[in-house]
């Protein structure tokens, strides 16, 4: 199955994805994660997309498509959660072709709404394990020890793009490129709704019983007709 989280920066999809990921067995292909390793890594590539990266803005397109498609020839038989990508109109028509090509879609796309005031206040108190990339939240969803990683006890850090400039322009950027998505999976009738405003073990009930009735729905396809709609 292949599922894609659709969202404004700190809606919390990160949280969720780590929670799929870990509760349904999905393979969590965060386009972000990718990118961090690479600029952590220092290669030729994280070198060239750090700045962009660091100032809010998207990174060429064409090699975040190319990354993702690795990624997805090895993992391909698994089920795959994409989160961060794609993230225009013209990642997701190029994408869309290579799925049609292997025989894929998505099954299921989250689509997460979130006011911006609300936004900008998550992301000021939001830290990343250094190590696992667990997220945490000052205030709701705190580490057991200040700084420190539950999972892997890794050093709690603060994202180098997290910044309120920066946080001001990937908002605008999502606005922007982003947000029209929602319009353009919504002709394929894949768009599932998700009020981010919800406590996170809210979200995650939706998003687990959503994927229970498409497992189930896949599962009976044989015995049944037509195709399944969202909404
Ligand atoms: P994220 O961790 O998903 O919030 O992504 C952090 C940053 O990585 C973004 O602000 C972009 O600079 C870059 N990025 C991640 N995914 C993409 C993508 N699909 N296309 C272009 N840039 C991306």
């Amino acid at each position: 199955m292949y599922v894609l989280f659709l969202g404004p920066p700190g809606c919390g999809k990160g949280t969720q994805a780590q929670h799929l990921a870990e509760t349904n067995s999905f393979y969590q292909l965060s386009t972000g994660n990718l990118l961090r390793a690479e600029i952590e890594a220092k290669t030729e590539l994280g070198q060239k997309m750090e700045t962009l990266y660091a100032s809010g803005k998207l990174v060429d397109g064409d090699l975040v498509l190319k990354m993702v498609q690795k990624v997805v020839a090895s993992e391909g038989a698994k089920s795959i959660l994409f989160d961060g990508f794609p993230r225009t109109v013209n990642q997701a028509t190029a994408f869309g072709s290579f799925l049609q090509s292997i025989d894929k879609k998505f099954d299921c796309v989250f689509s997460f709404s979130l006011a911006d005031s609300e936004i900008l206040d998550r992301i000021s108190g939001r830290m990343t394990c250094a190590d696992c990339k667990a997220v945490y939240h000052t205030k709701t969803n705190p580490p057991k020890t200040e700084d420190v990683c539950d999972k892997c006890e890794g050093k709690l850090v603060k994202r180098t793009d997290d910044s309120r400039e920066s946080v001001k322009l990937r908002l605008e950027e999502y606005h922007r490129e982003t947000e029209p998505l929602k319009e353009f999976y919504k002709k394929e009738n894949v768009v599932f709704e998700i009020d981010a405003s919800q406590s996170i073990e809210a979200v995650s009930k939706q998003i687990s019983n959503e994927i229970e009735a498409i497992s189930k729905y896949k599962g009976n396809k044989e015995k049944t007709s037509g195709t399944y709609s969202r909404r």
